[in-house]
């Protein structure tokens, strides 16, 4: 006996209702996946638009699909000025060379509203001389690039002070010995520990202490150029790149922040503390290769400055 067709599938010999399913599950899609599926095209003359764009374009980018299906500039104007000459880079390359396109790039809406949005498309084979179709989708991906955003502000600073860590320094410290080398550039290294700290946590609480330590970094801050970068090396111990600054110079900073410490009225809950620091200083030479080296010179500086009595700057 011949099997009947199940519920849910088309009578194979009925070919009406097989297409009429197979555009009923192409509409479903489209309505349904929240991303905004295309195909685009871009003529002899250069002009580009979408064969088909679904009706999602209007939640993703408040243009209902029939501009698309006009013209694709109205995407190209929302690009973010940022990254537009990205943009048009990748979009050339792939046109020429590529199969595929994948980019992340930012809009800002008619509303005003910026949103990251990122696009996938693929090529389809060329059939005679037509033009090539790309077939895509474009998703909203603002979350995730804030949360990306998130986690790499988390990785590269402090949260009590918020300034940048260790690692961070680490970083930026390796980039700034490979342009001395490069420029023959002054630089110079402090290193700073604040004197006795563990007592102000003994007597005052830890709080007492977070409360030193944020206020400490704002006092440095005030005295250092906008090209100084000032990391939380650990603990209570704080250090400072200065580019372009010569010995010299760098003591009268390194003075200027000591004497700011100690003159500064630190209070908690009423109750005055007293804060000082010592400081390592040393000048960045040609013979530095290493961090490692560098650091080990002004530490060795700074506990120079602890063993003279603290409260004070020793250069080596
Ligand atoms: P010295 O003058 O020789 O540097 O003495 P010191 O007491 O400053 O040095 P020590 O290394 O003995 O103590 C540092 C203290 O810093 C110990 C630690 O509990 C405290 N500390 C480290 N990180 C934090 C923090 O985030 N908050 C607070 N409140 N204290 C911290
Ligand atoms: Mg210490
Ligand atoms: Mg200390």
């Amino acid at each position: 006996m011949k099997k009947g067709p199940s519920k849910h599938s088309t009578q194979p010999d009925d070919p009406i209702r097989e297409l009429q399913a197979k555009a009923d599950r192409f509409d479903r899609f489209t309505r349904n996946v929240p991303a905004m599926l295309y195909d685009y095209v871009i003529d002899q003359q250069g002009a580009s638009h979408c064969l088909y764009c679904s009706a999602y374009s209007l939640e993703l980018l408040g243009v209902p699909p029939g501009d698309f299906v006009r013209d694709m500039r109205k995407f190209w104007d929302m690009i973010h000025p940022d990254d537009l000459l990205a943009f048009r880079k990748a979009d050339q390359t792939s046109n020429k060379q590529s199969e595929v396109f994948s980019m992340d790039v930012r809009v800002v809406l008619a509303s005003g509203e910026e949103k990251w949005i990122r696009i996938s498309s693929k090529r389809n084979p060329p059939v005679g001389d037509a033009p090539a179709i790309w077939s895509g989708y474009m998703i909203d991906i603002s979350e995730t690039k804030k949360l990306e955003k998130m986690l790499q502000e988390q990785a590269s600073h402090d949260f009590l002070t918020g300034l940048v860590n260790r690692h961070y320094f680490h970083e930026y410290f390796h980039s700034e010995l490979m342009r001395k080398e490069r420029y023959q550039s002054h630089s110079v290294l402090l290193m700073l520990d604040l004197d006795h700290f563990k007592t102000i946590n003994d007597e005052f609480g830890h709080d007492a202490g977070d409360y030193v330590l944020k206020t400490v970094s704002k006092l440095i801050q005030a005295q250092m150029r906008a090209v100084d970068v000032l990391a939380r090396w650990g603990g209570e111990e704080f250090c400072i790149l200065l580019p372009e600054t010569t010995q010299a110079a760098a003591g009268a900073v390194a003075e200027r922040i000591r004497a700011s410490l100690e003159q500064y009225l630190f209070e908690y809950q009423r109750v005055p503390i007293k804060v000082t620091t010592s400081i390592g200083l040393t000048a960045l030479t040609a013979r530095d290769k290493r961090i490692e080296e560098v650091v080990q010179r002004a530490d060795q500086a700074l506990y120079q400055a602890k063993r003279d009595g603290r409260n004070r700057v020793t250069s080596r």
